[in-house]
């Protein structure tokens, strides 16, 4: 099935849900800031786009939080807090097994940082059934740049409409589109089936 497609998994909100207010709550509770602040902190703080994109080590980003919020904790119990926020999504990953039935290689893409992808390693096992993996922190570059897309082309080693690429996020499809990947928004496991299905790459 050389010429067959490739198809692109974002992780988050895709195959895996995830709640950063889980870690709020543990990691307040050790902190002298209250969990509704550290919700968003967590969540959006420049940190976190910093670790995320490679900028700052898991050493350094736990420090940078810890002095930030008065968290006194060790890293170990700050790691373990902060990444056991994930729950798997049954229907994309249900999806993603039919594709490997029929053949098709499969990847994961995704803006994230080492302490989940471990989490997400250990814990789920859908995971290790993929071709291949581009992580924001490796590349040193977060979706929607265009250097990410790139590692993704060269990993794969297809271009434009040989990669069928889902993703929960707006700016990120679009960017995909842009260079003539087949992407698709996913709304739902149903609505991407039914995308899929109209376009022929999946049967009923
Ligand atoms: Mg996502």
């Amino acid at each position: 099935m050389t010429d067959s497609p490739v198809f692109i998994f974002d992780l988050g909100k895709v195959l895996v849900d995830f709640d950063y207010s889980i870690a709020a709550r543990k990691i307040a509770a050790r902190s002298s800031k209250a969990p509704e602040d550290l919700h968003a902190f967590l969540g959006s703080s420049p940190l976190l786009v910093a670790y995320e994109s490679g900028r700052l080590t898991r050493k350094e980003f736990y420090e940078a939080v810890a002095s930030a919020i008065g968290f006194n904790g060790t890293l170990a119990e700050f790691s373990h807090f902060f990444a056991d926020i994930f729950s798997e999504m049954p229907g994309a990953i249900a999806l993603h097994t039919e594709l490997r039935r029929s053949g098709f290689k499969t990847y994961i893409f995704s803006n994230t940082n080492d302490l989940a992808i471990e989490h997400v390693r250990r814990n789920f096992p859908f995971f290790a059934g993929f071709d291949g993996y581009i992580f924001s922190y490796e590349v040193g570059a977060l979706k929607p740049q265009p250097e990410i897309y790139a590692a993704m082309e060269k990993l794969t080693g297809r271009r434009g409409g040989d990669l069928v690429y889902l993703d929960d996020r707006v700016e990120n499809i679009a960017a995909g589109a842009a260079r003539g990947w087949r992407a698709i928004l996913h709304e739902s496991p149903e609505t991407t089936r039914a995308a899929l299905m109209a376009s022929g790459l999946v049967t009923p």
